[in-house]
């Protein structure tokens, strides 16, 4: 896990934030009974020309 890394709940939207990177490669949390999935830090979105 990198720091900066947020996983987040797809049934309550629950958002956790690593704020200290550790050696390993992934984490599974559970939240509501389920694995939280990884979202991106930074969002790769593209301003629209305007
Ligand atoms: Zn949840
Ligand atoms: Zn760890």
């Amino acid at each position: 896990m990198k720091k900066g890394d947020k996983l987040v709940c797809g049934l309550c939207g629950l958002a956790v934030t690593v704020c200290d990177e550790c050696g390993c490669e992934t984490h599974e949390l559970i939240c509501c009974g389920e694995p939280m999935k990884l979202k991106k830090a930074k969002p790769a979105k593209k301003p629209k020309k305007r």
